[in-house]
């Protein structure tokens, strides 16, 4: 029998701190598309409705498409966005026809304008219109904030296990694998939600070294293996720039019935998750820190890599923070270069007077000078490009990003890249595509927390995380929490 089942990629990770909203232009930059040309815009990518089409072929699913939308995380996405995605997919699932089984993959840490808990509020809304006994899986990033509704009204809950991210089609088929054996009446899953009232923790989800969350992610694949009962132990470390009550880790148990003993799992895992709380495998620098560390760090293969976790895009930070490049300029580092400066003004200016000119600019800054002003700049134009180029890393291989209008400004020897849009630099192909080869220089500044170990650990002689003091920062006193439920570790407990 062919199941008819309902798919949808809808994502946004909310940094309910930002006063930039997030668009539909935003999700046009990244990845946009509905119903028919879906297929096409994600063929050869690695998200997660790759996944979905794979079981789909493996289980001769009748597949109905609706959206694929992802956007750099920022501040509330805006009611068109929200009228858009879940509008098609609450469309789609009123069509005639029936469903015997709903795929979708969220990430679990979406507020809108109108619903702090988006992905709540959908299921919620995709509820009243399938009823209770359709099968619902979603897949969520390993930064979620799940909440108690979604757990109510999922039937399967998925996280990646991996970060940096490089499983969201992995992912995906372990979801589909349990939704086609619920379809099939061979399993009942049910959610058992447990938190702890954490912030932060987990080591923010990072799988890269020995900590919580690989030690858990260990014991989950053996117990699931072990367990036919249990269908799926679902490890969020929560994202923490969330002013939203239900924020921080969690785990899920999807279980087969409806059993106590899936909650005890789950409690058991959040036991662990709490009693490790202070785990944190980074160590953060100040800018003054890390350029003394450079100095001492000597010559050798591969750059060193600097990356400000604290002005990172993929967190809801600004991209324009000032503090770490003029460091790196105030030092004279040469053969340096920085990816990025998000700009939009400036790189118009540095676009307009073209390769070769040489110009004074006032860079970054513009959003919140809080966060490191303006800087005052005489430099050179060394590259002009579009700012479009195809992702090859592990993180978003086959995705194509778009920087806008960009350009490359030398001042003394630090190459910048002046983007006018918001991306995480995850990529090699940030520099490549506008001329510059990482590889070969002996200092690399990204804008990013940890994803761009993906790529860039592999060339790098060494990493120093940085925390500037912007947006993303992880000294979380800063941050004007409002709606948090307290106390909450790290603010009150502890
Ligand atoms: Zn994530």
């Amino acid at each position: 029998m062919t199941h008819r089942v309902l798919t949808a990629l809808f994502a946004h990770e909310t940094n309910t701190f930002s006063q930039c909203p997030t668009t539909l232009d935003n999700y046009r930059d990244y990845v946009l598309a509905f119903g028919d040309e879906i297929p096409d815009a994600i063929a050869g990518s690695v998200l997660e409705l790759v996944g979905v089409e794979n079981a789909a072929r493996e289980y001769g699913w009748d597949l109905i498409h609706t959206v694929a939308a992802w956007a750099t995380p920022s501040g509330p996405v805006t009611r068109e966005v929200w009228e858009a995605g879940a509008g098609a997919i609450l469309e789609a699932a009123r069509g005639g026809g029936g469903l015997d089984g709903v795929i979708l993959c969220l990430h679990g840490a979406m507020t809108t304008v109108d619903y702090p808990d988006a992905e709540g509020e959908l299921l919620v809304q995709l509820r009243k219109i399938i009823g209770p006994d359709v099968p619902v899986a979603i897949t969520l990033d390993l930064h979620a904030n799940v909440t108690r509704q979604m757990a109510r009204h999922a039937d399967i809950v998925c996280a990646y296990r991996t970060y940096p991210h490089v499983d969201q089609v992995a992912t995906a088929e372990r979801a589909a694998a349990v939704l086609e054996r619920a379809m099939a009446g061979e399993v009942s899953p049910t959610v058992h939600l447990a938190k702890r009232n954490m912030l932060v923790g987990m080591d923010h989800g990072r799988t890269t070294t020995d900590n919580p969350m690989t030690r858990l992610l260990e014991r989950a694949e053996k117990l699931e293996a072990a367990d036919p009962g249990v269908l799926l132990v679902s490890l969020q470390a929560g994202f923490s720039p969330a002013d939203f009550a239900e924020v921080g880790p969690s785990v899920a148990v999807t279980g087969d019935g409806d059993s106590p003993r899936y909650r005890t799992l789950a409690e058991a895992y959040m036991n662990y998750a709490w009693e490790n709380r202070d785990f944190d495998s980074n160590e953060y620098l100040d800018v003054a820190t890390a350029l003394a560390r450079l100095a001492e760090a000597g010559g050798g293969d591969g750059p060193v890599v600097i990356a400000d976790a604290s002005d990172n895009p993929g967190a809801g930070a600004y991209g324009d923070s000032t503090f770490l490049l003029q460091g790196m300029i105030g030092a004279g580092l040469e053969n340096a270069c920085f990816g990025t400066i998000c700009d939009p003004a400036t790189a118009a200016e540095l676009v307009a007077a073209g390769a070769g000119a040489t110009v004074n600019v006032s860079l970054g800054g513009k959003v919140d000078p809080a966060y490191g002003p303006p800087l005052d700049l005489a430099g050179e134009v060394v590259a002009v490009t579009d700012g479009t180029y195809v992702a090859q890393g592990p993180r978003w291989r086959g995705v194509t990003q778009r920087l806008g209008p960009t350009a490359v400004f030398r001042v003394g020897g630090v190459d910048i890249v002046v983007a006018s849009n918001r991306v995480q630099c995850t990529e090699i192909e940030t520099f490549s595509h506008a001329g510059i080869d990482p590889r070969t220089r002996d200092v690399v500044a990204v804008k990013s927390m940890h994803h761009f170990r993906a790529a860039f650990e592999p060339i790098a002689r060494a990493v120093l995380i940085v925390d500037s003091g912007a947006l993303a920062t992880k000294d979380y006193h800063r941050l004007p929490y409002k709606n948090l439920r307290r106390p909450i570790f790290p603010l009150d407990l502890d």
